[in-house]
């Protein structure tokens, strides 16, 4: 089998067996871009590694070997030759990239004589022993694990002596006394002394490449992102081309359109007489791409031309790294940059009117579950801010949340439910769970690709990097900037769109669609299928959705306008009545105000569909709590206040006979219609008093009456009658007629299982998915979102919570079973979904491939919902 590939041999094709680095560095050779040469080491070694219980097998070896001769024949230098040495870099890639997670090493093959003859060959003795003693810094770390900070203060101890304050000015007597430093550390700290051999150098970092697929970060970023833990990772293996040879040379990273903003134009950021990681690392904060121009601008223009070329070849927005070598352009990485939701959707948009994709292909670059992003909020544009500071605007977005310094403490909090902002002078790799947790992060160094930045932009989370005002003081737990003061708790605001800092909260306003938005929604909207509805209580929500899209309301909960200040009394009236007659009057009181709702909402909707549900909830929901009922008690009776005590105990008697051990199976849904038929009487003449009161005014209304809850086809066989004979009643009383519809929720295990029953007395059914998710899985959704959930994905039993990602297995197959058996007795039974899934990329896509006619979700999502039904179509 072959484990080894040259550059000239592989493809962008070729990703799974070479990783994402490995297949487009020959992909690049391919299109004749400068490449330094090397090799790659597939993913299948890396897995053969393990299944050999950590060893590289001999065929492997002798392959690699032969790789190398090769290599060193064509550039007619031998690996850590003492005259004039070949060096290498040796980089991890795995198919799916994973930056900063996996372990790089430059210039191998340097020792204590090649290092020598570096110097003499490149006439050039500072560069060669900074070029060794990085070498052994990042060989101590990731080969020998000796922590980067040990290295890191032998600089600084030495720096201090010779009373310089930057790596630049370090000289080569310098760096050779932190290289005899460095050696000395590690043979301390492990016993064992930095190896000299170039073959065993090499073999060690290959092998610390393969271990490093395992190490606990690379595992921490494949959990949070969904990326299989049995992919393994490549090698490459790449001769050496220098940045740090002096002022002629330098290194940098990017993008080929900004990926913030999606705006045309190369972005990006380089060091001059730097190597690799110092650009990202945000040691030293670097300058922009433009000023390169100034300094070498032939280089700049090549530059320029190679970001087209990438462009127009992969067809996709690119994320480069690359390297100048004494005024020689090098590429040395290219992959489809990572991007915000907005620079997602323009860049796509652009990419249509340039003709470099089409619609389709449009569509799909927009990852749906990320446009949630572009509907956050953002700090209200004529509030009065006043920044603090500003730093770069690294992530767009705004948040507000307390200054937390430390990552652990982030995310302890992040869990309590606190919003954080996580404060840091730069982040690493080992910071990812923190800033998962936080609202937003504020770095007082990186520029707009270190760390922090590219992660947070990842996660559609706000940024703001390279804050140099901010001066941070970890042990005592603040910031500063200038005389101000900032302790750890105080809430601050960022906003990631502008790079400034503000203290306290700041005035937010909702989103809007952006132009090129509306023109991919308007794309999507062309090829979907499935209608998008929302679900929406009030005028104003429905005003939301109206704005988002939404073709029609999928579920208006009524409970919600019995919960409002001014109605709580009468329905606590309604519901603490002894005789029929009591309830009635209770109710009377009611129909009035629910029959403003409706004609507020049918009115907002007019000419749509809107779906109206029936009440839903036990009715303790609308009832104090007994604990604070029982204070109260205990208050009025040192007070002696005999007539308000007297409704309170009576009011407490009556919570406690509506306790129920399970209220979310108990008296609720249609069981509350049928034993208290007057409140679904009362409620059905609101709405079709109010479906009679527009069409007179003539506007056309298509109310939806649905009965949630349903089990059993007599149970909405009886409520079918109870509503029609309302229905009548209303119509002869207001004289006049409204088309409606009678239709049932279907969530409950028993309905899917007999839908074709079901049917025969639904005009349309929608499925409550979370209900459906609640008892189909047995779990309730209250307690175990937050106690059982986190462990079953933690331990991998489920990959997502069901109750955000529909459980296409289970409660999919009985989706399916009751669309199947519905339209078995009524081929054209309106069918939906109105739970959280409607809103969710993937749950979408299921409702559209079971077949159903429209999803339901909440207005913000409806975008989200339009966009996935059109990829789901796609
Ligand atoms: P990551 O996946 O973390 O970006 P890379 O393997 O891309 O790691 O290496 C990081 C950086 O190291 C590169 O961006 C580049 O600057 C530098 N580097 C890697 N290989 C070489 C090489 N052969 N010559 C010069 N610099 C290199
Ligand atoms: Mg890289
Ligand atoms: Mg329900």
């Amino acid at each position: 089998k072959k484990y080894v590939y040259s550059f000239r041999e592989g493809n962008a094709q070729m990703r799974n067996l070479l990783g994402g680095k490995g297949a487009n560095l020959a992909e690049m050779v391919k299109i004749g871009l400068p490449v330094p040469m090397g090799f790659t080491i597939t993913t299948e070694a890396c897995l053969n590694y393990y299944e050999e219980g950590e060893k590289i097998s001999e065929d492997i070896l002798s392959q690699i070997f032969q790789a190398l001769d090769d290599l060193e024949k064509e550039m007619g230098k031998k690996l850590g030759d003492n005259e004039d040495p070949l060096l290498v870099s040796v980089r991890s890639g795995a198919v799916i990239s994973m930056p900063g997670m996996m372990d790089t090493i430059l210039n191998l093959g340097l020792n204590d004589e090649s290092v020598k003859g570096l110097a003499a060959k490149t006439g050039n003795e500072r560069f060669a022993y900074d070029s060794y003693r990085r070498f052994i810094q990042m060989f101590g770390d990731v080969v020998m694990e000796v922590e980067h900070d040990k290295f890191e203060s032998i600089i600084n101890e030495v720096k201090q002596k010779k009373g310089i304050t930057q790596d630049t000015e370090m000289d080569a007597d310098g760096w050779k006394e932190v290289i005899e430093l460095y050696k000395e550390k590690i043979k301390d700290e492990t016993g064992r002394k930095f190896p000299q051999d170039p073959k065993e150098q090499l073999l060690m970092a290959v092998e610390a490449v393969f271990k490093s697929w395992n190490n606990q970060r690379a595992k921490v970023y494949r959990r949070i992102n969904k990326i299989p833990d049995d992919l393994g990772t490549a090698v490459n293996v790449q001769t050496m081309v220098f940045g740090n040879k002096g002022d002629d040379s330098g290194t940098g990273v990017a993008f080929t359109r900004n990926p913030s903003t999606g705006e045309k134009e190369v972005y990006g950021e380089f060091l001059m007489n730097a190597q690799g990681e110092d650009v990202v690392a945000g040691i030293r904060t670097p300058q922009s791409i433009k000023q390169l121009k100034d300094i070498m601008p032939d280089v700049y223009e090549q530059f320029i031309n190679v970001c087209k070329l990438l462009e127009k070849h992969y067809r996709d927005m690119q994320d480069i790294e690359f390297t100048i070598e004494n005024g020689k352009l090098f590429m040395l990485q290219t992959r489809s940059g990572k991007r915000t939701a907005q620079a997602a959707v323009k860049i796509a948009v652009d990419m249509v009117k340039e003709g470099l994709i089409n619609k389709d292909e449009a569509i799909l670059r927009v990852p749906a579950g990320q446009v949630e992003t572009l509907l956050h909020r953002r700090i209200d544009p004529n509030a009065d801010v006043k920044p603090i500071a500003k730093g770069l605007p690294a992530s767009p977005g705004a948040a507000s949340g307390h200054v937390v310094f430390d990552p652990d403490e982030a995310e302890a909090m992040g869990n309590e439910g606190q919003r954080v902002i996580l404060v840091r002078t730069e982040t690493t790799p080992d910071d990812i769970h923190g800033i998962v947790a936080a609202q937003g992060v504020l770095t007082s160094r990186g520029g707009m690709t270190s760390h922090a930045a590219v992660v947070a932009r990842g996660m559609g989370k706000p940024c703001v990097s390279g804050c140099e005002a901010v001066k941070i003081d970890y042990e005592k737990g603040e910031f500063t900037v200038g005389q101000l003061v900032v302790k750890k708790g105080d809430v601050i605001s960022i906003d990631g769109s502008t790079g400034e800092v503000m203290i306290g909260e700041v005035p937010m306003i909702d989103p809007e669609l952006s132009d090129e938005f509306n023109k991919i929604l308007s794309w999507a909207d062309e090829i979907r299928k499935l209608k998008v509805r929302a679900n929406a209580d009030t005028p104003h929500d429905a005003k939301v959705a109206l704005e988002f899209g939404a073709e029609g309301i999928g579920l208006c909960r009524t409970e919600h306008m019995f919960m409002a200040q001014d109605r709580l009394p009468i329905v606590q009236q309604m519901i603490m009545a002894e005789t029929k007659e009591e309830r009635e009057e209770a109710l009377a009181k009611l129909l009035p105000i629910q029959q403003e709702d409706f004609e507020g909402i049918f009115e907002v909707m007019e000419g749509l569909p809107v779906t109206v549900r029936l009440l839903d909830p036990p009715l303790h929901e609308f009832l104090p709590n007994p604990e604070e009922l029982i204070v109260e008690i205990m208050e009025l009776k040192a007070k002696g206040c005999s007539k308000e005590l007297q409704a309170k105990q009576e009011m407490l008697k009556k919570v406690r006979a509506l306790r129920e051990m399970n209220p979310m199976l108990g008296l609720r849904g249609c069981r509350l219609g049928l034993l208290y038929p007057e409140i679904y009487v009362m409620q059905v003449k609101a709405i079709l008093k109010a479906a009679c009161n527009l069409t007179k005014k003539g506007i056309k209304v298509i109310p939806e009456i649905e009965i949630p809850l349903v089990n059993h086809e007599l149970e909405l066989k009886t409520l079918r009658e109870i509503v029609e004979k309302t229905a009548e009643e209303v119509f002869e009383e207001e004289g006049t007629k409204v088309h409606y519809f009678i239709g049932t929720m279907i969530e409950l295990p028993r309905a899917c299982l007999t839908a074709e029953e079901i049917a025969n007395f639904a005009d349309f059914f929608s499925f409550g998915t979370n209900d459906l998710t609640q008892t189909t899985f047995g779990f309730s959704r209250d307690d175990a979102e937050g106690k059982i959930l986190p462990h079953y994905v933690e331990q991998k039993i489920l990959s997502d919570s069901p109750f955000i990602v529909l459980d296409r297995k289970g409660v999919g197959s009985l989706m399916k079973m009751a669309t199947d058996k519905g339209r078995s007795v009524k081929p054209d039974l309106l069918i939906g979904i109105c739970g959280e899934h409607g809103g969710e990329p993937s749950s979408v896509e299921f409702c559209h491939m079971i077949g159903l006619d429209f999803v339901s979700c909440s207005p913000f999502r409806v975008p989200i919902a339009r966009l996935a039904a059109a990829q789901a179509k796609i």
